[in-house]
């Protein structure tokens, strides 16, 4: 029997080592399952075979889509458009590289007729290198502290939801976005599942240390006032402290030393608090930097060309 339309949204840059094998394996498994599904692929200004690849495989599959950026503008971006451009009533949300098996898609679609709303995969091990290990455990647990967003631990790309779900996040508008972020912020009924997690199939991985890093700060500055209640915080500590060590100050002249030769001491105050006021500042500034950003309300991407997509 077929269910009603299941829309997978797949973000893809420079996968064409594993792009072919993705979509054989995750056809023969939603065929198997008997499911009704469309495969929206966006293409996020890949510079090697991958559009072609797909666009070769829409011929021999019309269920496939694709939708090409013009250029690279992050994974978040990409996943914006293929949830917004997806028909079905339900939808995956997955990597292509095959670290979520499409063998776990029975299990969310089972989860899913139990009538949540969203649920999200979470990995039953991590088959990770060390330090990306220990980059997830400090980015998620320190996320989870300072954002108060409680995000699932060892959640995983893969996770499903409902066309209501698809909606609310679409209504989301900001230019940054932090997509675990949002996903928790939504709020409505949701369960996890524990998956495999496989290592990528072929390929390398396209999140650098520096991606990495700026998915972080992204995090923390979009979903947390942290970094300026901290610079609030300090400023008083040290308003305070220079109160104290003033009062001191007056009472040891007043009484013993004789402060006279003091032009070290007081060089070395100014041009620590200058690097206070000026790092604080900064930190202000990031948030304002943000806030021209979300002001210009800019498309999230610019569609270079569709493939096999009904607008
Ligand atoms: N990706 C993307 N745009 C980017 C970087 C990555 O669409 O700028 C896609 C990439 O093709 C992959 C997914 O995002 O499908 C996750 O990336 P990757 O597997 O390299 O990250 P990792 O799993 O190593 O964290
Ligand atoms: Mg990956």
């Amino acid at each position: 029997m077929k269910t009603k339309l299941l829309s997978l949204c797949i973000a893809v840059y420079q996968e064409e080592e594993v792009i072919l094998t993705f979509i054989s394996e995750v056809t023969k498994e939603l065929e198997r399952l008997q499911v009704d599904y469309e495969i929206i692929f966006v293409d996020d200004g890949s510079t090697d075979k991958t559009v072609s690849l797909i666009s070769e495989a829409i011929k021999d599959n019309t269920q496939i889509r694709l939708i090409e950026f013009s250029y690279n503008h992050g994974k978040q971006a990409a996943i914006t458009a293929a949830i917004a451009h997806a028909k079905g009533g339900t939808l995956l949300y997955m990597d292509p590289d095959l670290q979520d098996p499409p063998h776990e898609i029975g299990q969310f679609l089972k989860k899913m007729d139990e009538g949540y709303d969203l649920v999200f995969g979470v990995r039953k091990e991590k088959k990770d290198s060390l330090l990306n290990r220990l980059y997830s455990k400090v980015f998620w647990s320190s996320l989870n502290t300072y954002t108060g967003l409680q995000i699932p631990k060892g959640l995983a790309v893969m996770r499903m939801f409902n066309r209501e779900f698809a909606d609310q996040f679409l209504s989301y508008k900001e230019q940054n976005r932090f997509i675990e972020g949002i996903f928790m912020r939504i709020g409505m009924n949701y369960t996890t599942i524990k998956i495999d997690q496989e290592e990528r199939r072929a390929g390398t991985t396209k999140y650098n240390f520096k991606k990495k890093m700026k998915l972080a700060f992204d995090a923390i500055f979009d979903f947390s006032e942290l970094p300026l209640r901290l610079a609030v915080s300090f400023g008083v500590l040290l308003s305070m402290l220079g109160f104290i060590l003033a009062v001191v100050i007056f009472i040891l002249h007043l009484s013993i030393i004789d402060f006279k030769a003091g032009w070290p001491s007081l060089i070395t105050a100014i041009i620590f608090s200058t690097g206070l006021q000026v790092f604080f500042i900064g930190i202000a500034a990031l948030y304002i930097g943000r806030i021209y950003l979300e002001t210009k309300q800019r498309p999230l991407y610019s569609i270079k060309r569709t493939y096999n997509l009904d607008q």
